[in-house]
């Protein structure tokens, strides 16, 4: 049975559709992350969720509560928000122990707490800091901690670390994600970072327009990702413009056949994407395969670049551009290329995806 079930929920703001009969749910102990570009509903989502924001339609069950019938303070959550909105006249251990001495919890108790939180965070030192002493990162912290005080059944953050820098903001979702499995907690971050969406969901829901494009482990929507929407929001992902003739999608005169493609009824002469990850493409000679071998393209090295973890490739093949990865640890490709080389980039049918447009 799952923790959190959210049923049908739409939401209007006047005339503008927020969100569109959302349906989702998660099992106990997951991590949730609503992923999306601006402006397509995460943060609205969310304050339905923690009750600060009606919807116009819609159920959100935990366990067997519906919580649309609770107020907020009734719904058991604890909530981050995007500007993690501390106060800053308090301490920390004030700060984080707010919402218990609302609650009415004995100072003992709530010392008890607030240690336990503190360490809980890695700040065992800072309970009586004031808040502008504190780097980003702790503040970040705190508020975490602050959510987790009344030791909520639902965790939600909303953008947690997009107010860090990029270093910061690795070590810090990576704690959050520790953090959240060993206390067992149903979680929900959003987020419109793919990146962090990769790192730390069990489950992503993949938002557009106040709709779930596609929801699904990581994994699965790395690999499988049902529309070229999601192809191009998570990862890297090369794309060319095709047109469909006789079953088939037509790369100029290249056949170019997909993996998915049997489920497909498109007219001849449609325009189609095909899809393939950098990380799929082969690498080879210029004079490898016959000249019209399906699924080899030929073309030109524009560019090479080598991260030391990573050696990406640009391949000018015509009107497209193929992006190339490997590991040159594990090099996947033998070949010591330079730019300005000829090569040919094979796409392996099972790794193509097709996009009908
Ligand atoms: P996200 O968090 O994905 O960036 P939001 O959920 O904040 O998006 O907003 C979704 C859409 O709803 C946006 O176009 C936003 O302008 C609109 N919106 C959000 N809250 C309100 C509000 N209180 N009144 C009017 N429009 C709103
Ligand atoms: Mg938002």
């Amino acid at each position: 049975m799952p923790h959190l079930q959210i049923e049908g929920i739409s939401k209007h703001f006047k005339s503008f559709s927020a969100l569109k009969n959302i349906n989702v749910s998660i099992p106990t102990g997951s991590l949730l992350c609503l992923l999306g570009p601006s402006g397509c509903g995460k943060t609205t989502l969310l304050r339905i969720i923690a009750g600060l924001e009606t919807p116009d339609c819609g159920q959100v069950f935990l366990d067997s509560t519906n919580l649309l019938n609770l107020p907020p303070h009734k719904r058991d959550i604890g909530m981050v928000f995007q500007s993690h909105a501390l106060f800053p006249h308090l301490n920390v251990s004030e700060n984080i122990e707010y919402g218990l001495r609302i609650g009415g919890v004995s100072k003992f108790d709530r010392q008890q707490r607030v240690s336990e939180l503190l360490e809980l965070i890695q700040l065992p030192d800072a309970a009586d800091k004031p808040i502008s002493q504190l780097s980003g990162g702790e503040q970040q912290r705190v508020a975490v901690a602050r959510a987790l005080a009344r030791r909520p059944t639902l965790f939600l953050l909303d953008e947690p670390t997009s107010a860090l820098d990029a270093n910061l903001r690795e070590t810090m979702q990576i704690e959050l994600r520790r953090l959240q499995q060993s206390l067992g907690i149903t979680t929900i971050v959003v987020t419109h970072d793919q990146s962090e969406a990769m790192t730390i969901s069990d489950l992503i829901a993949v938002m557009q327009q106040g709709t779930i494009e596609q929801f699904g482990t990581p994994l699965e929507i790395y690999e499988n990702p049902s529309s070229e929407f999601v192809a191009n929001f998570i990862g890297t992902m090369n794309f060319l413009n095709c047109s469909w003739k006789e079953g088939c999608a037509h790369f100029g005169n290249i056949r170019i056949r997909t993996g998915n493609q049997e489920s497909s009824n498109i007219p001849d002469g449609s325009p189609v994407k095909v899809a393939i990850r950098p990380e799929k493409v082969v690498l080879a000679d210029a004079e490898s395969g016959n000249g019209n071998e399906p699924n080899r393209l030929r073309g030109e090295i524009e560019f090479i670049r080598n991260t030391g973890s990573l050696v990406e490739i640009h391949i000018a093949c015509n009107s497209a551009k193929i992006i190339h990865v490997f590991s040159p640890q594990t090099g996947s490709d033998r070949l010591n290329v330079s730019e300005g080389d000829r090569v040919s980039a094979y796409l392996p049918p099972e790794h193509c995806l097709l996009y009908p447009e």
